[in-house]
């Protein structure tokens, strides 16, 4: 099995979630990529050593384990090449500094991962990229803002928190007619979901850490890039050294056997609670991009074959020790950051105290869960039953 005996057949994303990054008989017919640790690499003789004859010259460039889990991402992105970061942040960071110098100008979408802002803000700021935020709505409109030094624009979508959804078509046409690239964080959706590179954006990145590991067990991050970005991320990603551990591969490898159950499972269990949520007579709104009440959902529906697990809900408001009382009575829904493992998660949020081109008002408080794999009916009873005592406590 294996990329070279395949005839070049393409296989529907549940089968290729199981075969892809696998080479059994390489490895003496044990069903997975064993964890290969190393630095040094030998070679058999001087001219192989001198010609970098091997497959593999250092630990640090890579080995069996990281490179099985790079080419599986690989086929699924339909990219030029994925390397592997110790964390999805630093993925982000990677394909910034991959594509970004001194006196360039950033378009960065203003619903991006909060940390992602700060590394525009601080780090880039300090090495002469000026960033300007940008509205996730603005689609073509971008044209508007780009500038004669602008080289890169960044896409989340749907936004984090708060899921807005991008016209990614409408805006990667405009940056490829002026030469401009285009980089995505793509974890919400995974390339399952959503294949970037197949609507123009030159640099697809993910949090492995949420839908590919699966388990909460991980923090891993990817960044896939076709064409001349392709060059620039696999230099920079060598360059700078960055590497991960063949364990954190190998989970990253096992994750990815499930993801497709697992997000369909999410897909159906998420869509569900949040329908039923839109009819609770606590909730003013949910935000889920998959509603067709949503803003969002034409554009989802246009261009996604699925959503995952994460989204939010507005709150008619409440006195915020009603909140607590809700967040504290919840059994099955951890509170706790990230997201995409097994289990039900459900943190407050509040985007109006960072972001800066656009405002984030709305009427009462603002929760967002992440669906896992429990039973569907037992994390509505779970909210049922928190939602009882928030009223309470409201008086
Ligand atoms: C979690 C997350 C990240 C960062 O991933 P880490 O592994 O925690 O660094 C990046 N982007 C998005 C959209 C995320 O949700």
């Amino acid at each position: 099995m294996g990329h070279e005996d395949d005839g070049g057949r393409v296989f529907a994303p549940h089968t290729e979630v199981v075969r892809l990054g696998r080479d059994p008989l390489r490895f003496d017919g044990f069903v997975n990529t064993p964890v290969v640790r190393g630095s040094t690499v030998l070679s058999p003789t001087y001219d192989d050593l001198v010609h970098h004859r091997g497959r593999y010259s250092y630990g640090r460039r890579g080995n069996p384990t990281t490179e099985a889990l790079e080419g599986a991402l690989q086929a699924l992105e339909g990219s030029d090449g994925v390397v592997l970061t110790p964390s999805g942040l630093s993925a982000c960071g990677l394909g910034l500094l991959s594509v970004l110098g001194a006196g360039d100008h950033l378009l960065m979408v203003d619903t991006v991962y909060k940390p992602t802002r700060l590394i525009c803000d601080t780090v880039l700021k300090r090495l002469g990229v000026a960033t300007t935020y940008y509205d996730p709505l603005v689609g073509a409109g971008i044209a508007d803002l780009i500038g004669p030094n602008t080289r890169a624009i960044f896409l989340e979508s749907p936004g984090s928190q708060s899921f807005e959804m991008q016209d990614v078509p409408a805006i990667t046409a405009i940056a490829r007619a002026r030469g401009i690239t285009t980089l995505i964080d793509n974890t919400w959706a995974t390339p399952l979901f959503f294949k970037p590179h197949a609507f123009g954006v030159d640099v697809s990145i993910q949090a492995g850490t949420k839908y590919i590991g699966g388990h909460a067990d991980l923090n891993l991050g990817t960044v896939s890039a076709v064409g001349p970005a392709w060059r620039k991320v696999h230099d920079t990603h060598g360059t700078l050294g960055i590497t991960i551990s063949p364990d954190d591969a190998a989970l990253g490898a096992r994750g990815l056997r499930t993801m497709a159950v697992r997000l369909e499972r999410h897909h159906a269990s998420g869509l569900e609670i949040a329908r039923w949520l839109e009819g609770r007579p606590e909730v003013s709104r949910v935000l889920h991009p998959a509603l067709p009440t949503d803003p969002g959902f034409a554009i989802w529906s246009r261009d996604f074959t699925g959503a995952s697990g994460l989204f939010s809900f507005i709150l008619k408001p409440v006195p915020e020790r009603a909140m607590a009382t809700f967040f504290d009575a919840l059994a099955l829904f951890g509170m706790g950051y990230s997201w995409g493992g097994y289990e039900s998660l459900a943190i407050p949020f509040d985007c109006a105290d960072y972001r800066t081109a656009t405002t984030w008002k709305v009427e009462g408080p603002a929760v967002r869960i992440h669906i896992g794999l429990e039973d569907v009916d037992d994390l509505k009873s779970d909210i049922d039953q928190a939602f009882a005592k928030m009223r309470a406590a409201a008086g």
